[in-house]
C-alpha cells in the first residue's frame, strides 16, 4: 500500500556553522573555533528528518543556481525526497545561515534567505494537485508569509491537515491561525504569538489557550529539554523528554516537526505522535549539525499507543 504523502513547504540553507567555547557578543571576535559546513535550512530540516523517519516526503522549495542549490537537490534525492517541485531560482543565490554553537549546545544564528524568500505563491500552482491528495502540509516562516497563507487556504479547502511551526518568530494574521490545525511554536515563538512571555508551563499553558481561541485545533508547545506540552480539546498533556547529554541543539524543532507529521500521516494519536517527536529530537541534540542530527527510523524508539 502507497504510505501517506507529507507535503513540506520550505527553506533550504547552507549552514556554515563555527564552534566555540561561548557565543561571540558584538563586537568581539573569537579564535580558536572549529567550522563545518552543512546542509539546512527549517523546511529542508524537517524533509530530512521525515524522510529518514519513513515518511513519504515532497519538498516545495526554492534554491538558487549555484553550487550550494545543486548539492541541496542532490542531497535531498539521496534522502528519498519528492524535489520535482524543489524549483532553482535565476536571479537569487541559494539561501545561507551562519550559525554559532558552544559549548553547551546553545547557537545563535543569523540567515541570507536568497532564492528561499523568492518562493512565491505562484509557484505552488504545479504542486496543487499534489498537496490536495496529501495527508498532511507542514510549513514554517522562512518563506513568504504569503505563500504560507495561500497553501494553508488551499490544503484547508481540500481537508488536508496544516502543519505550522511558527520560527522563525513572527507575528501572524488571525486568518491564517483559522487555516492551521496544528501550530508547533517554541516558547520564544508562543510568547511573540501570543503577546505574553512563555517561561513556564503555566505560561505556556496560557498561550496554548490563546493560540486555540484563535481558532487553532492543536497547539504544541515544545519546552527544549522539558519536552513539550500537548493542546487540544481543552485538554493539557506535558510530555516529558527523554534525559541526555545535549552537544548541539541546532535543528531540534526541526526534528521534532518531521517526526510528529510523519507519526501523524501514520495514523497515530497526537499525544502518540509528540512522544515519538520528542525521542526522535532528543537523539537530535547529541548530535553535531542540522540535517546531520536527524535520526533514522530504526534509532528512535516508538512511543506507546
Ligand atoms: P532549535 O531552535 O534549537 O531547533 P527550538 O527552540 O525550535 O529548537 P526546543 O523547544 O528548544 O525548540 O526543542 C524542540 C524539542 O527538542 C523539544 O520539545 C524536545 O523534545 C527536544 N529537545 C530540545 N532540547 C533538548 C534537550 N536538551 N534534551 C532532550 N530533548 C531536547
Amino acid at each position: 500500500m502507497k504510505k501517506p504523502s507529507i507535503i513540506i513547504v520550505g527553506s533550504s540553507n547552507t549552514d556554515m556553522v563555527i564552534k566555540s567555547p561561548y557565543l561571540a557578543k558584538p563586537g568581539e571576535t573569537i579564535l580558536g573555533g572549529t567550522f563545518f559546513m552543512n546542509a539546512g535550512g527549517k523546511g529542508a530540516n524537517q524533509a530530512v528528518a521525515a524522510a529518514r523517519l519513513g515518511g513519504n516526503i515532497s519538498l516545495i522549495a526554492k534554491v538558487g543556481n549555484d553550487i550550494f542549490g545543486k548539492q541541496a537537490i542532490e542531497l535531498f534525492k539521496k534522502e528519498g525526497i519528492d524535489t520535482t517541485h524543489v524549483f532553482t531560482d535565476k536571479k537569487h543565490p541559494s539561501g545561507v545561515a551562519l550559525i554559532n554553537v558552544d559549548d553547551n549546545g546553545e547557537n545563535c544564528i543569523v540567515v541570507a534567505s536568497g532564492a528561499n524568500a523568492a518562493l512565491i505563491k505562484e509557484d505552488i500552482e504545479s504542486a496543487k494537485d499534489k498537496i490536495a491528495n496529501a495527508s498532511i502540509v507542514l510549513m514554517q516562516l522562512e518563506t513568504p508569509v504569503s505563500t504560507i497563507e495561500h497553501v494553508a487556504s488551499f490544503a484547508k479547502v481540500n481537508g488536508v491537515k496544516v502543519v505550522l511551526n511558527p520560527a522563525p518568530a513572527a507575528e501572524l494574521s488571525d486568518e491564517l491561525l483559522q487555516n492551521i490545525n496544528i501550530i508547533t511554536p517554541n516558547q520564544h515563538e508562543a510568547g511573540m504569538l501570543t503577546n505574553t512571555v512563555v517561561d513556564d508551563v503555566d505560561a505556556a499553558k496560557h498561550a496554548a489557550r490563546i493560540l486555540n481561541g484563535k481558532g487553532v485545533e492543536t497547539v504544541i508547545i515544545t519546552l527544549g529539554a522539558n519536552g513539550a506540552l500537548l493542546y487540544e480539546k481543552d485538554f493539557f498533556t506535558e510530555i516529558a523528554a527523554p534525559v541526555v547529554k545535549a552537544v548541539d541543539t541546532t535543528a531540534a524543532g526541526d526534528i521534532f516537526n518531521g517526526a510528529l507529521v510523519v507519526a501523524l500521516s501514520e495514523g497515530k494519536t497526537m499525544k502518540h505522535a509528540v512522544e515519538y517527536a520528542c525521542n526522535a529530537a532528543a537523539i537530535s541534540v547529541t548530535r553535531l549539525g542540522a540535517q546531520a542530527s536527524a535520526p533514522y527510523r530504526n534509532e528512535v524508539a516508538d512511543a506507546p499507543a
